[in-house]
């Protein structure tokens, strides 16, 4: 039986930082009131991309996969098992679910997991990663950067895999570039200075490198608030450009801007409040934060701002 074609969507499953939140350890003001209360919890980025053909794709594998598949059936309902999954990069957050995908939970077959060369390397040296791979369960699929990949014929999307400068002591880092049928979202959630990420891409300015790619919806890397959030040496050792940063080589929304949308927020982050004056100061100049449950239509054009 074949299914009609749907929508091509991509649902935001998680707007935290590899810690998530509450992080484990924080009893802070920033955290303590999320033990309690589980509608202040927030889990590690995480993306459900389905395709035309209904063919479902999960990006990072974070610890709170339960969760994060309830959210996505929720607000886009999709029939097919995993189809796919894409993984930016080797930090906890976006690997630390891949565990879950073996017989003691998911006991997925042959999954096919798009990675980078670097990170399917890291694969083969980890014991209990390498063992899913002997079993069966993860196929990895090395991507070239900046080569689209269409998973398959009538998905209806391809995702572009883009090198950018991020700490690589266990394997490089890639944001992805998904086209779809009327609208292009970009994810990049972990980069170190704009400047490099700038320089790698050959751009001056974020807008260039925005408009060049045809971005209409940019999940951008929005960890830390401003460059004081953590002591200065623990800051310095977890370099995020920071919101203040890319707001200020920013501006406010143009005309024609896509919708920036900041994600990957630290426990610590006063955008985890909608209320704090860093919030009002994203919204008022046009931007926004990101919300788990939000949903992005790549098959309608999208709106000017
Ligand atoms: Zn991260
Ligand atoms: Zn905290
Ligand atoms: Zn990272």
């Amino acid at each position: 039986m074949s299914l009609s074609e749907r929508a091509v969507k991509v649902t935001l499953l998680g707007i935290a930082q590899d810690g998530g939140r509450p992080q484990p350890g924080c009893f802070r003001s920033c955290c303590a009131a999320a033990y309690d209360d589980p509608s202040l919890v927030r889990h590690p980025v995480s993306l459900g991309l389905v395709g035309a053909d209904h063919s479902t794709h999960l990006f990072e594998a974070s610890r709170d996969l339960a969760w994060q598949f309830g959210c996505w059936s929720r607000h886009d309902p999709a029939e097919s098992p995993l189809s796919s999954l894409w993984i930016t990069h080797a930090h906890q957050g976006h690997v630390d679910g891949l565990g879950l995908f073996g017989a003691e939970a998911i006991a997925a077959k042959g999954l096919p997991l798009h990675c980078s060369a670097s990170f399917a390397r890291l694969l083969t040296k980890n014991a209990s990663w390498a063992q899913m791979i002997r079993e069966g369960v993860l196929a990895p699929r090395p991507f070239l950067k900046g080569k689209p990949i269409m998973p398959y014929a009538d998905s209806g999307f391809s995702i572009t895999p883009i090198k950018v400068p991020h700490r690589a002591e266990l394997s490089d880092m890639h944001a992805f570039l998904i086209s779809g049928p009327k609208a292009n979202l970009l994810f990049l959630p972990d980069h170190d200075y704009w400047q490099e990420t700038l320089a790698a891409v050959g751009c001056d300015e974020i807008r260039d490198w925005l408009g060049e790619l045809e971005v209409d919806i940019a999940l951008l890397d929005g960890t830390f608030w401003s460059s004081d959030e953590l002591s200065l040496r623990q800051q310095e050792e977890v370099p995020h450009p920071t919101v203040e940063e890319t707001m200020a080589r920013l501006g406010s929304r143009r005309d024609g801007d896509p919708r920036v949308i900041f994600i990957h927020l630290n426990h610590t982050n006063p955008l985890h409040d909608s209320e704090s004056e860093a919030a009002k100061a994203v919204v008022s100049m046009g931007w926004e934060i990101g919300v788990e449950g939000m949903v992005f239509d790549l098959s309608s054009t999208p709106q000017s701002s």
